[in-house]
């Protein structure tokens, strides 16, 4: 861990909870430009940590502190998502630079990071999501080539691979935290990006409809992801 402060936050709201887990990619050209920017005064943006490629992480706001990462966001009811997450930055240069894969070392480095925040913080599995989730109409990061469904599989975070029959995908969305005042096609694209990244067609298709229903089935089944 390689403190690297960031002047770029402020205290969070008397008696908030840290009870989401924000995952973003840099989408920079690389993670020096990342890191500078993440620290400059002007640029008014910063995150708790920044994950390297090479797997090194840099720690930039101290937990307690509200990063300022997330933005206008919206989760399960919740706005202003800074209040009361954890951000962390991934780099990759993002859809804008040369979008790539995630490396395994810089994987296992996010996997070690995260189970450390879940420990200290109670972070529901529910609540670890990607910009996207709660910025849909603005966001892409961390993308469709994010590993979600291995993360799960080491505990952050929800997943599924099941399909049920299909409900009103809208309401299913709605339920599992998306913002569903934007365009439907906003939405879905957003939920496919994390939750069924090879079927990411914006519309409300039997896969993806299907996908919504058994993770929301799941969500509200399983005591482990409240
Ligand atoms: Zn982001």
């Amino acid at each position: 861990m390689i403190w690297t402060p960031s002047p770029n936050f402020d205290a969070r709201p008397a008696g908030a909870a840290i009870d989401h887990l924000v995952l973003h990619y840099t989408g920079m050209q690389s993670a020096a430009a990342a890191l500078a920017r993440l620290c400059d005064p002007a640029a008014k943006v910063s995150s708790h940590y920044v994950v390297d490629e090479d797997g090194a992480v840099y720690a930039l706001v101290e937990e307690t502190g509200r990063a300022w990462h997330a933005g206008v966001s919206f989760w399960r009811g919740v706005a202003g998502l800074n209040d009361r997450s954890i951000g962390i930055e991934i780099v990759n240069p993002g859809h804008e630079w040369g979008y790539r894969p995630f490396p395994e070392v810089q994987m296992a480095s996010v996997r070690d990071l995260c189970l450390s925040i879940l420990a200290r913080h109670a972070i529901p599995a529910r609540n670890v999501v990607g910009h996207s989730d709660i910025a849909p109409d603005r966001k892409q990061d961390p993308g469709e080539l994010f590993p979600w469904a291995w993360l799960a599989a080491q505990g952050i975070g929800m997943w599924t691979d099941d399909f049920a029959p299909a409900g009103d995908v809208l309401a299913d969305l709605a339920a599992l935290g998306y913002d569903t005042r934007f365009p439907p096609a906003t939405v879905i694209t957003a939920f496919q990006r994390h939750f069924l990244p090879d079927g990411m067609t914006g519309e409300a298709d039997d896969a993806t409809a299907g996908r919504a229903a058994a993770l929301r089935r799941t969500a509200e089944e399983s005591t482990s992801f409240l």
